[in-house]
């Protein structure tokens, strides 16, 4: 079987699908592996590297889209490279299928065979397949770099001889995957950080990395699905938590914002009045931006001043630490073709869970149960 590797072509996107070290792995495992040139150059995986681990490095990217059995990208390929692949070929990317309805009915056509990293459950069996915590999780991360880079203050508590200067106070609010990374990351920086999210059970985590949980009663049942996943807030719910926020936001230095509520737009958490009353110089890094935002005045891929606050609206930011990014996404992919190949051929098992939910189409159909 022949695996293939794009150069991703996406403006701004820089990682790469497979490393050298799990193209060494699959190689190793009986399978080929074909790699467009240059195509790990931008996350800093050379054609060498490639092909020291026994992969075969082709410039035409037409070779790789018509031969390929398995194609491997970040982004999904455009239509006309689609139409390009062979029948039955599988490909394994971020698909996002259900915000992309027309892309599912073009795979179906085509007898695409296609995998969503995005649409791998977060169950514990598939944690190690789990590209989008991967990704979210450096996501917190550069978050908390990016406000510690536009806040005019220190982060940490200085004593100089010129006098001490205190702390920088952080607020995270959502604390799934990225928010306890920004959470992290600001308290290593030596800010003093709260943070907020409606379930009520991360207040265990957030707390556990040295942070102030700020409690809200919003009642368990109001907040959360049965399987656990955040819900939309009533009015009365929204009302209340803008109030609490409203009342930290203005002893804030930073706000990194972060709430999620799956298939759905971004909740709206930092109201303009919100941002009007905290200190100049402060700033929100909001990196739900691409998703409509959590603060209402966050404008996506952009950095823009209002109310003498600076209002970051990071877009990709995994591609900013893309080196370890692709790694990341590479072990994860690496993860999931292990369950799928058997014995050197491809196996849709759909009695796994993780492949029954991940499957977007197979042999002409839709197959996971979330587009049902
Ligand atoms: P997650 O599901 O792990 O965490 C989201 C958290 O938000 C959950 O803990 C949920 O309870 C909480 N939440 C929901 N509604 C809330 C509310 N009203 N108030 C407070 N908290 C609330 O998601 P994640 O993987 O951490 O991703 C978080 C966000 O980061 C998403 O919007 C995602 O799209 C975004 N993201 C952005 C980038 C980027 O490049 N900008 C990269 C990766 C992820």
């Amino acid at each position: 079987m022949i695996v293939g590797v794009l150069k991703e072509t996406a403006e701004h996107e820089r990682r790469v699908a497979l490393t050298p070290e799990v193209t060494d792995q699959l190689i190793k495992q009986g399978l080929n592996v074909w790699v467009e040139k240059d195509a790990g150059l931008a996350s800093n995986f050379l054609d060498q590297h490639y092909k020291d681990s026994g992969a075969k490095v082709v410039s035409g990217r037409n070779e790789i889209l018509t031969q390929t059995d398995i194609l491997l990208t970040i982004q999904t390929p455009s239509n006309e490279e689609l139409k390009k692949l062979k029948k039955g070929t599988i490909l394994i990317c971020f698909l996002w299928a259900l915000q992309h309805p027309e892309l599912v009915e073009e795979l179906k056509e085509l007898e695409i065979s296609s995998l969503g990293m995005d649409a791998i459950p977060r169950i514990s069996r598939a944690q190690n397949m789990d590209a989008l915590s991967s990704m979210s999780s450096i996501a917190g991360y550069k978050s908390a770099l990016i406000a510690a880079n536009e806040l005019d203050k220190y982060l940490p508590m200085m004593m100089t001889a010129a006098g001490t200067i205190p702390p920088s106070k952080a607020l995270v609010l959502g604390a799934g995957v990225a928010g306890l990374q920004a959470i992290a990351t600001c308290k290593r920086l030596g800010s003093v950080v709260e943070a907020f999210d409606i379930r009520p059970e991360v207040k265990e985590q957030v707390e556990s990395l040295g942070a102030k949980f700020v409690e809200v009663e919003l009642g368990e049942e109001d907040t959360q699905t049965e399987g656990g996943y955040a819900k939309e807030l009533d009015k009365s719910k929204q009302d209340l938590q803008r109030e609490a926020i409203h009342k930290h936001a203005k002893k804030s230095d930073i706000i990194i914002t972060t709430a999620l509520i799956p298939g759905r737009p971004a909740p709206l958490l930092i109201t303009e009045q919100m941002v009007k009353d905290m200190a100049p110089g402060s700033v929100i890094v909001d990196i739900a931006a691409e998703n409509g935002g959590n603060c209402e005045l966050t404008e996506a891929g952009k950095t823009v001043i209002k109310h003498d606050v600076k209002i970051v609206g990071p877009v990709n930011l995994p591609s900013r630490l893309s080196h370890h990014a692709s790694k990341l996404y590479s072990k994860n992919m690496y993860a999931l073709l292990n369950l799928l190949i058997k014995e050197g051929k491809a196996d849709f098992d759909f009695e796994d869970e993780i492949l029954l939910k991940t499957t977007i189409t197979h042999q002409g159909k839709t197959i996971s149960p979330m587009l049902k």
